[in-house]
């Protein structure tokens, strides 16, 4: 049996990636960049006003100084500003020639014009920043603002804009099938009768790979018969990438999978990882294809989707992935009794910051996930953690 570090090392090392195409940038949220974006532009492009006020020389600041124009954002001035003089400016206008302070509107004490003479301002706070953006000040032209690699979200989408990258490189995603194994699993939708039960696994790899922005297509319930579960394996295997199973891969007189597999070209590179919950777990290659079999209960296959799917996943869409963790302290001791394999704890976070263990039966209660925001490691060798004790969250 291996090790997980050992399992998410092997199968990263299979990892493939499936070319390039470009999309526009608003699709590009949950896609993975494939090339270097530079900004063609400083940002700002020019001096700009970060407030309504009255641009002038801060000389003049409480001089009474009179009103030349008024600067709207989007339309240039036209005037430079002299010895106490100002202009009227919006926010986001161009600052004017001359000009090197914004003094704010509710900081001014205004003299109306007249018809023979221009509004005056003096300004009447007591002291105040120059309220300018200054050229080139957040990015210049030329820069390299973004990198490959990089999987894109919500916050790249306005980076993008900026710079009028409206078609970007992205790598092509892997087309990823899920099938369940089981004679017992009826659809959520049926009735389970005497000894079945609902097929959920399917439904939680689905939603799981959605999460990721995977589109999975799912190809049913392979019932524990050897030539049926080879015909939809085959079926699944020749049309996706990457095949995501559940179920069928333990010690029982019906887990045809590993040689079905075989049978179909696929190398089996292992099938037991020193994980609790997940040791079932399941990964080969062959014809440029990827299989994971997933323990059929339900929080094994959910937590090893997450541990060893999905870091595969990002990999292939070409993403180095890197889980984010939040250290926080243990609320109350927690136990284990063996410590030969790596496990992973659900929890849930009070609203001190404190780590509390969820009610948790065992890798078929998958009610637990109900109230845990994420999983906590305890390592091979480790049987306690002491209350106050530091422990990773990853959250789920
Ligand atoms: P297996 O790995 O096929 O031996 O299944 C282990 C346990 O998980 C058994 O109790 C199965 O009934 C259950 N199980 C298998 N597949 C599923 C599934 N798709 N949804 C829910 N439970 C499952
Ligand atoms: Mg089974």
């Amino acid at each position: 049996m291996i090790t997980f570090e050992e399992a998410v090392e092997l199968s990263l090392n299979q990892s493939i990636t499936f070319g390039i195409e470009s999309i526009g940038f608003e699709e590009s949220p949950g896609r993975v960049l494939a090339e270097n974006i530079v900004s063609d532009m400083d940002m700002p492009p020019f001096n700009k006003s970060a407030m309504d006020g009255y641009a002038c020389r801060r000389e003049d600041i409480g001089k009474p100084m009179r009103v030349v124009e008024v600067i709207r954002a989007g339309i240039p001035p036209l005037k430079s500003i002299t010895r106490e003089t100002c202009a009227q400016i919006m926010t986001g206008a161009i600052i004017p020639e001359g000009a090197d302070t914004v003094i704010k509107v509710e900081e001014c004490q205004v003299t109306e014009a007249s018809q023979s003479n221009l509004a005056m301002v003096r300004f009447a706070g007591e002291k105040t920043a120059a309220n300018i953006c200054y050229r080139g000040e957040d990015v210049k032209a030329g820069e390299l603002i973004l990198e490959p690699g990089i999987l894109l979200d919500s916050r790249h989408v306005p980076i993008l804009a900026t710079v009028g990258k409206v078609v970007v490189d992205v790598y092509c995603m892997p087309t990823v099938g899920v099938l369940s194994t089981g004679t017992e699993l009826v659809e959520p939708g049926e009735i389970p009768g005497l000894s079945q039960i609902r097929n959920t696994n399917a439904y939680q790899i689905i939603a799981q790979l959605g999460k990721m922005g995977i589109d999975s297509d799912y190809y049913g319930i392979a019932t524990d018969d050897e030539e049926i579960t080879r015909n939809m394996i085959s079926d699944a295997l020749n049309q996706n990438d990457i095949l995501i199973l559940s179920g069928g891969i333990s010690m029982g007189e019906y887990d045809f999978v590993p040689a079905v597999l075989n049978s179909l070209g696929i190398e089996v590179a292992f099938k037991q990882v020193a994980i609790q919950p997940g040791k079932p777990t399941l990964f080969g290659t062959g014809r440029n294809r990827f299989v994971f079999g997933l323990p059929g209960n339900p929080v094994s296959s959910f937590f090893v989707l997450d541990l060893l799917i999905k870091p595969f996943i990002y990999k292939c869409m070409g993403h180095s992935w890197n889980p984010p963790v939040i250290r926080l302290r243990a609320g109350k001791q927690m136990t284990r009794k063996k410590s030969n394999r790596l496990s992973w704890m659900p929890v849930r976070i009070d609203g001190d910051g404190l780590v509390y263990p969820v009610e948790y039966h065992g890798s078929a209660h998958i009610f637990s996930l109900r109230d845990a925001v994420g999983i906590i490691p305890v390592p091979i060798g480790k049987t306690i953690i002491e209350q106050g004790e530091f422990v990773d969250v990853r959250p789920l």
